[in-house]
């Protein structure tokens, strides 16, 4: 272990506030739910007092987020909802610092992808949609696209400015009104995206920001005038809400859970194999619905494969999220970290090999070393559940028809990579997995031109691109 104190300016560059309010109808406002404490993973220390909404609360929003769409948003012409967008995007970059930090506080993930991916990530989606807003009407979605009205949006605590970019920037390019609900663990981001919001002087009640757990979420997608809901979580939660909205003839779309499959075969490039492995399930700690979490591994190249990872994982340095240099940060949350320890042991318990990074970790806080499993059957734990840490299983093949099988042997389908020097075989594979992205010698590539979604129980609909706009319009 060694001792671990964040630098305390952080707070500064952060602008971390005592207290936030939650945002309906363009106003901040104390919820009438009882308030959350938001904590730093890293010290475990509270960062802040959170409003929370009541179901009343949800009313009110829903109500606020139904007077803009009719009277205002709804009406605008594509080109003036562009600008706002346009403003958006450009008062995020603007907030970029602040926002990364404050991500890195809330989430625990490191500064580098916090300001290297989630904010510049999500500032492109707005600016991509921006773009968007004017062309809908010929852009072939026949002669006269429509919004859907008010989106609810629930979104998880992994990404938590990025997947609200991903649910707001379409919604509003498309010209609905939107509440969202973060997650209980990460809250902040949002509060501050509202504040950019008001800067960007967006009509109010075109977005509404409402802190709470998981009841108030489940009040906003049951609420009867919402249009369409959206949810990024868990498959246990995105089926619920499916049941919930069973029968009520609104729209749904979900972003749910994943066991991917990397598949490496016998002729790849090992070197960028490796970096595409070690990037597949320790970014973001492995908090990633798409992370590579199941590597198959062609038996003939496995054991050099397996020596090579090992060398490059003991590198990686685990710890303070705000240093620079960290390459895997703090663990979002208790509740997060007892089940990667459940799923671990139980990888232990069915016979499988652990190996263990002898990196070392910081004496307080979150945090788990990057682990990797070999020996890993199918049938284990390991290798059917999503861990959503930073734990690696591998698996090994022989021939290329049984990695494909392996590889969708899974009820999940988000996401799958191949590594090959053959052209044709990354054809041959994308053709037969059953994944909504199947990514060729890289690994966890956003960018918002790429639709992003699910097959089977990773659920249905794409964010991103033009097949993500359909999410949010009627022709
Ligand atoms: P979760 O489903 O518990 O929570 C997600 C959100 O739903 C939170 O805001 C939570 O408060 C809310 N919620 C909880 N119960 C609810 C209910 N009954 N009705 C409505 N909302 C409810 O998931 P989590 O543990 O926060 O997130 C991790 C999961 O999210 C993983 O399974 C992961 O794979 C998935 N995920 C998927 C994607 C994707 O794009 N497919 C992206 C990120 C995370």
């Amino acid at each position: 272990t060694f001792e671990y104190a964040p630098a305390p300016e952080s707070r500064d560059l952060a602008n971390l506030r005592p207290s936030y309010q939650m945002f309906v109808d363009g106003k901040f406002v104390d919820g009438t739910g009882r308030p959350l404490k938001t904590v730093n993973p890293a010290t475990e220390e509270v960062l802040a007092e959170v409003a929370t909404a009541s179901p009343d609360d949800v009313d009110l929003a829903v109500r606020a987020a139904r007077r803009a769409y009719d009277r205002v948003w709804g009406r605008m012409p594509g080109a003036e909802r562009g600008k706002y967008l346009f403003r958006i995007a450009r008062l995020i970059q603007e907030r970029s610092r602040e926002l990364a930090v404050l991500e890195s506080l809330d989430n625990g993930k490191p500064i580098k992808e916090a300001r290297d991916t989630d904010v510049p990530t999500a500032a492109a989606h707005f600016f991509h949609h921006a773009g968007w807003a004017d062309k809908l009407d010929y852009a072939g979605y026949g002669p006269e696209p429509r919004p859907l009205g008010v989106a609810a949006q629930v979104i998880p605590w992994n990404f938590p400015l990025l997947m609200l970019a991903w649910k707001i920037a379409p919604a509003l390019a498309c010209g609905n009104t939107v509440v969202l609900k973060p997650a209980e663990t990460t809250p902040l981001t949002a509060l501050v995206f509202a504040d950019i919001c008001r800067q960007a002087e967006l009509p109010p009640g075109v977005v509404n920001i409402l802190p709470g757990a998981g009841d108030i979420g489940a009040a906003l997608v049951a609420h009867p005038d919402v249009d369409k809901v959206a949810f990024t979580g868990s498959t246990e939660v995105g089926k619920e809400i499916t049941r919930t909205l069973a029968g009520t003839g609104r729209r749904l779309t979900l972003e749910l859970g994943g066991k991917a499959a990397n598949i490496v075969f016998d002729d790849a490039p090992l070197d960028q194999a490796v970096e595409g492995i070690v990037n597949g399930i320790f970014f973001n700690q492995g908090h990633v619905c798409c992370a590579g979490s199941r590597l198959l591994v062609q038996e003939s190249v496995a054991e050099e494969l397996l020596a090579k990872l090992h060398t490059r994982i003991a590198t990686l340095r685990v710890g303070d999220p705000l240093d620079k240099n960290t390459d895997v940060g703090a663990i979002n949350s208790r509740e997060q970290l007892d089940k990667i320890v459940e799923l671990s042991d139980a990888g232990d318990a069915e016979g499988a090999q652990r190996w263990t990074s002898p990196c070392p970790l910081p004496d307080r806080g979150l945090f788990f070393a990057p682990t990797v499993f070999s020996e890993v059957q199918q049938s284990m734990r390991i290798a059917k559940e999503e861990i959503f840490g930073p734990v690696l299983s591998v698996l090994t093949f022989r021939t290329p028809d049984e990695a494909v099988a392996k590889a969708n042997n899974t009820p999940y389908g988000l996401s799958a990579g191949v590594w090959t020097e053959k052209g044709s075989r990354i054809l041959w594979a994308a053709q037969r997995l059953r994944a909504g992205v199947v990514w060729a010698n890289t690994f966890n590539r956003f960018d918002p031109t790429a639709p992003f979604g699910g097959y089977r129980e990773s659920g249905f609909g794409r964010e991103g691109g033009r097949a993500g706009l359909e999410a949010y319009l009627d022709v």
